[in-house]
């Protein structure tokens, strides 16, 4: 599906070149970071993930192992199967990293289990619990419960193609302590919902992290990253220099 560009935005289908012919991603106004979008490469739909950057003309980098995240200016996790990228990303030694990175400030992008390790949850996998955001794994059924909506997005004038695949459910948004109420701040950034399907929220933004529970990958719809791209990684030209721009590991 090919969707033409926002009024107010940059970047998106056709303004930047095709796959492999991009130009640069300059959007007027903003400032890009320099490190490359890292995309967590070990399991799941990472290459289509690496595609729509290259479509937009984004250096990417897929993360295989902890030297891969040194500079990076924002980190995708994809879809695919959240236990088994979350004992990968162990094995890796990936999950400490990549939660020390989230806390610092690096933006990142979760799309279906990508969400549900940046979440909270019950039961295995275990999950970064970086963002505010409770999610119940395949909780719309089996891999043939899958389906596709039109969703009414907050910062997009026109609908989005959602594609939920064995997609988990977000249950709720939590405070900043988290979802047992414990003693302490354990979160610092508040959710909100930015598009809703029957009432569950699908698209949540939270600080630093941006969560669909749907996969933007798998359309031709690249608005969800370059969303991502202006909201979260870029900065107003007028703005002063964020600290999340070329984090390094373990700092
Ligand atoms: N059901 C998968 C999980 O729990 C997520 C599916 C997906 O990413 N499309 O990890």
């Amino acid at each position: 599906m090919i969707a033409p560009k926002e009024p107010h935005e940059f970047g998106g289908v056709g303004g930047l070149g095709g796959v492999g012919g991009a130009a640069p991603y300059k959007p007027a106004g903003f400032l890009v970071p320099e490190g490359p979008v890292g995309v967590l490469a070990i399991q799941g739909s990472f290459e289509l993930h690496l595609a729509t950057l290259r479509r937009l003309g984004v250096r990417s980098r897929p993360v295989r192992k902890p030297v891969d995240l040194e500079g990076l200016s924002a980190l995708i996790l994809p879809g695919g199967e959240s236990t088994v990228m979350s004992l990968l990303m162990q094995k890796y030694s990936l999950f400490e990293p990549v939660r020390k990175l989230g806390e610092k400030g690096l933006p990142m992008l979760g799309t279906c289990a990508g969400a549900i390790l940046l979440g909270h949850g019950e039961g295995i996998p275990q999950r970064l619990e970086l963002a505010p955001v409770e999610l119940q794994r395949n909780a719309y059924g089996t891999q043939v419960d899958s389906f596709t909506a039109t969703l009414s997005l907050k910062p997009f004038s026109r609908p989005f193609h959602g594609i939920f695949i064995r997609a988990p459910r977000i249950l709720r948004l939590l405070g900043p302590r988290g979802p047992d109420g414990g003693e302490g701040r354990r979160h610092r950034v508040e959710a909100v919902t930015l598009g809703e399907l029957h009432g569950s929220p699908v698209l949540v933004s939270a600080g630093n992290f941006l969560l669909a529970t749907f996969h933007p990958e798998l359309t031709d719809d690249l608005r969800i990253h370059d969303y991502f791209l202006r909201r979260f990684v870029s900065r107003k030209v007028e703005e002063p220099v964020l600290s999340v721009g070329r984090l390094a590991v373990g700092r």
